[in-house]
């Protein structure tokens, strides 16, 4: 038996020097992780190199090659699911025009995007998880759109991650909505996943979690030389792009610099994809982003939703926006030889049991508070059971030193209300909602309560 049961009381994790780490898998999400296919991976990213470029200027007509194709092939690869979701699932291009703004933008384009929607099961759970990686693909020059610009690992990865995604996940319900969205213009300014962050925010979207996938498949470093395909980074913000004065008030309160959403979203990804993929660690990376660089996690962090990125530990630059020549006698370009493809495989599956963990699990606890008015060497804390969604079954109630990176300690309680012989000074809490079948909400940091 691979399911080990043992997580209902909590879980320790204080040191891998003399604690165990229990794992309990849904069964449905593990058979979904079993079913990601290597060969299907690599088939995937060898149509899209083979549209000899995928650059967001490039032919928008042709049926073989170019973006245009490209953008058809993924939707028409999309669709083929649609049988077997029982009707919740829908792909459509998600059309706009541009005009020549800028350097990267020379002429007036119609961009696309595709987006596939696998609709919640439950009619008062209005949640949304989405996940994103871009079509286009460059070369040395921002603007050339006629070379040969393969973009295997950039973001040819991302791209069948999410297609793989779709072909197993659409077979399943799910109590939220989950969102799959290939968007192009990125390496122009990040247009397409801007145009779909704008869409959320104007129409309300209850979006509580963006995964971007931007470069998951290189496993060899250049310069360093390192290989290594057991480790991938998540890229969070500590302090939110979109931080109000008062937002920044209460973060200096609570000593909040390490707990924004997209940091507990990064956690969650940490604790839930190591929980089903084998020989991966998750490591966070306590940055928005790379340096001076940037992904389609950028406007919606900017509107104020909750995103990260997921990115290969090792980048390698004699791939990533090379246009494909021998240079001194090294193969230049991002072409798919270079591809690890267990290791995309891998990538996939943390998405896949983040994704599936969080669109069954209930809502976040309601009104989660910390009493902070009275001078005790105990924490209490409050919430209230959310009024939308699955009944959670019980709440977890986390606890880490203040200088800690992870989840320390998890407590599950059936009420709304603990009391720990922790002081709130030295630790962090945290909580969230779980159903019976151990499916987590994001954790909830509590707001101070200052009376009775
Ligand atoms: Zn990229």
């Amino acid at each position: 038996m691979k399911h080990i049961l043992l997580l209902a009381g909590f879980l320790l994790t204080f040191s891998p020097l003399f604690s165990q780490v229990t794992i309990h898998r849904d069964p449905t999400i593990e058979s979904m992780i079993q079913e990601l296919s290597r060969t299907r991976i690599q088939q995937d990213i060898e149509k899209l190199v083979s549209f000899h470029t995928r650059h967001t200027l490039s032919n928008q007509t042709g049926t073989k090659q170019g973006v245009g194709a490209a953008l058809h092939w993924v939707k028409a690869e999309m669709e083929k699911s649609i049988p077997q979701s029982d009707g919740r699932l829908s792909v459509s291009f998600d059309s706009y025009p541009l005009g020549p703004n800028n350097r990267r933008v020379t002429r007036n384009v119609t961009l696309k995007n595709v987006i596939a929607v696998l609709k919640g099961t439950n009619p008062e759970d209005n949640r949304i998880f989405l996940v994103s990686a871009h079509l286009d693909s460059r070369g040395d020059d921002i603007n050339d759109s006629t070379s040969y610009e393969p973009g295997a690992d950039d973001d040819g990865s991302g791209v069948a991650a999410l297609l793989e995604m779709v072909r197993i996940m659409s077979k399943h319900p799910y109590s939220g909505t989950l969102i799959f969205t290939v968007v192009t213009g990125e390496e122009q300014g990040l247009y397409g996943s801007r145009h779909i962050a704008e869409k959320a925010k104007k129409e309300n979207w209850n979006l509580v979690a963006m995964l971007n996938n931007d470069m998951i498949g290189q496993s060899r470093s250049s310069g360093t030389e390192l290989s290594n395909n057991t480790t991938v980074r998540v890229f969070s913000e500590g302090v939110p792009a979109y931080e109000t004065e008062q937002m920044a008030r209460l973060r200096a309160f609570v000593a909040g610099e390490n707990d924004s959403k997209s940091r507990e979203l990064a956690r969650y990804v940490k604790e839930v994809g190591e929980r089903y993929v084998d020989q991966l660690t998750v490591n966070l990376i306590y940055r928005p982003d790379r340096y001076g660089r940037g992904g389609d996690q950028f406007y919606f962090s900017k509107l104020g939703f909750t995103a990260v990125r997921i990115c290969e530990s090792h980048e390698n630059y004699d791939r990533t926006h090379k246009v494909p020549r021998m240079e001194n006698g090294v193969q230049l370009g991002d072409l798919p030889q270079f591809v690890d493809y267990e290791y995309v495989r891998k990538n996939t599956g943390i998405n896949l049991a983040t994704l599936a963990s969080l669109a069954e699990a209930p809502y976040e606890p309601q009104h989660t508070q910390v009493q902070i008015f009275d001078l005790t060497n105990s924490t209490t804390l409050t919430w209230k059971t959310p009024d939308k969604g699955v009944k959670p079954a019980g709440y977890y109630v986390l606890m880490r030193a203040t200088d800690q990176p992870m989840w320390q300690r998890k407590y599950y309680v059936t009420g709304n209300k603990v009391t720990l012989p922790y002081s709130k000074d030295n630790y962090i809490f945290a909580v969230q909602s779980v159903d019976s079948r151990g499916h987590e909400s994001l954790p909830v940091i509590p707001l101070p309560q200052f009376k009775r």
